[in-house]
């Protein structure tokens, strides 16, 4: 897709479209305008659910041999493989992340729809005996029109996690993408659209999460919602939900810890703390935003720590840097804030807590703050930046309890290589997945999601298909 004049268009039913507003889309690192794309409202988000419906009643997905989606979902993965290199630039330029991080966003999404091509033929039901007079079958049905809002720190990543398990099941799918990162989505819509997905099973639209995220989730005429986003939208999306008792998916924030013991690797350690906070600028849902530590190495951690942060490169993501800027001027608004009340507050900032005084765009500098204590908000609310707390504890229970003392339960890690604290920290920590030794460990076909007010509900792995399906039950009485 060439466009010299750097404007894009929502994709509506099978066609790219302008619509009567526009968004303008700056540059992280530098705070610029570069881009725009066509700003939705609720006539748009109408159009995109009558395109939908027809395709839905149409049977093109749910009633064709299940072979063939699944060659759909290997024809979309090839089509985003081929386009990974050029669509990359534009998700690092809009979101601020590396170029390296810009790419391999592309190549997951395409793995999520090799992932589950290779399931689309294996949706099958049971056969439940219930004697001689009866024959008793389950059947799994798409859900119809599945409605997916998806946020801006990983758009491309996530667009795929959910929309490739709805169209192998058969469903359409409609996506609200985030005001701030939408322009490398219209790359993996014109993916699938050269992959020949029929007109209607999808629609990948931005606007204001207010305007088109509120007119498509209060939608009458959608069958499902699945959201990727803060905790405060999710209960306002759960309360419209509500209003018309449809099901949903709901991946929300976290505040994830990893707990760290005597005989922790310390190599290790510090390559999951690098990744864990410091990638994409300690944006990701499950960040490992706090680190308790045995106090007998918790000096020596603190010293190691603050010594990686201080190492890393600041810079654009075009650059591959280190440390790349967070993704909004409000963003990084948010951070600082959250940093000066974690002084406040009285946690003892080791390293950053400041915007660089040297780079004009949205950066934060690597943060590290220690001796922070569970009734701190550094403590207990999600940051979503580059920023650190760190606890000291003296027990394992102590250990647990700090961890599991939030309102979140995403994700949690332990590092040590004692196979029973493992074991007994892998029940104890309470959240949806559980790394140990490595932080982010997993991958695309390992369930994903959270407890709590990380919400409910699994993305990723065989698991993630069944959110897009309903389950029939057909009993037959076969004797007279
Ligand atoms: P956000 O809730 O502000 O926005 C998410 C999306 O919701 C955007 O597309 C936005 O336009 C839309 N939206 C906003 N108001 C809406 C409304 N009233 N109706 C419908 N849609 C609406 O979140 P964000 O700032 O984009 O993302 C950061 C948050 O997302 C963090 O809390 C992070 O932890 C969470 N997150 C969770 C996961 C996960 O898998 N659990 C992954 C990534 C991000």
């Amino acid at each position: 897709m060439t466009n010299p004049t750097n404007h894009w268009q929502n994709y509506i039913g099978g066609h790219w479209v302008d619509a009567e507003q526009t968004l303008d889309i700056d540059d992280p690192a530098t705070g610029a305008v570069f881009a725009s794309i066509a700003c939705a409202d609720k006539n748009d988000v109408d159009r995109a659910v009558a395109a939908a419906r027809q395709c839905v009643d149409s049977g093109v997905l749910s009633d064709c041999r299940p072979v063939k989606r699944a060659e759909l979902l290997q024809r979309i993965a090839a089509e985003i493989r081929k386009i990974a290199d050029k669509g990359a630039p534009l998700l690092a330029r809009e979101n601020g992340k590396t170029l390296n991080d810009a790419r391999d966003e592309f190549l997951i999404a395409a793995r999520y729809f090799e992932y589950y091509a290779g399931m689309a033929d294996k949706i099958e039901g049971k056969s439940i005996p219930l004697g001689a007079d009866y024959v008793d079958f389950t059947v799994y049905e798409p859900v119809g029109i599945s409605a997916q809002i998806v946020p801006w720190n990983f758009p491309v990543d996530i667009c795929a996690r959910s929309l490739a398990p709805a169209l192998a099941a058969g469903n359409a799918v409609i996506v609200k993408s985030p005001e701030i990162s939408p322009l490398g989505m219209t790359w993996l819509a014109s993916a699938c659209h050269r992959a020949g997905l029929p007109e209607g099973a999808l629609s990948i639209i931005c606007g204001y999460g207010h305007e088109a995220g509120a007119a498509l989730i209060a939608h009458e005429d959608i069958d499902q919602i699945v959201f990727t986003g803060s905790v405060a939208t999710g209960q306002n999306i759960l309360r419209s939900a509500a209003e018309r008792a449809i099901p949903s998916v709901m991946e929300l924030g976290g505040k994830s810890a990893a707990v760290v013991f005597p005989d922790a690797d310390m190599d290790q350690l510090l390559s999951s703390v690098k990744w864990g906070i410091f990638f994409n600028a300690g944006q990701v849902c499950s960040a490992m935003s706090r680190l308790l530590v045995h106090r007998d190495i918790y000096d020596d951690v603190v010293a190691k720590v603050t010594e990686l942060a201080q190492s890393l490169k600041v810079g654009n993501g075009m650059d591959n840097a280190d440390l790349t800027p967070v993704a909004s001027a409000r963003q990084q608004q948010q951070v600082l804030r959250m940093c000066d009340q974690a002084v406040a507050e009285g946690a003892r900032l080791v390293t950053g807590g400041q915007a660089p005084a040297d780079r004009k765009g949205y950066f934060v500098e690597a943060t590290v703050f220690a001796d922070v204590t569970p009734e701190m908000s550094i403590f207990t609310d999600e940051v979503f930046g580059p920023v650190i707390a760190i606890t000291p504890f003296d027990s394992e229970e102590e250990a647990y309890a700090l961890a599991n003392g939030t309102d979140y339960g995403l994700v949690a890690g332990v590092f040590t290589h004692d196979l029973t604290t493992t074991m007994r920290a892998s029940r104890a920590l309470k959240a949806g997945q559980v790394f140990v030794n490595e932080w982010y460990a997993g991958g695309i076909e390992t369930p994903f999601g959270g407890i709590k007010l990380s919400g409910f509900g699994r993305e990723k792995g065989q698991e993630a298909l069944y959110s897009y399906v309903n389950t029939k039950n057909v009993a037959i009485r076969v004797s007279k």
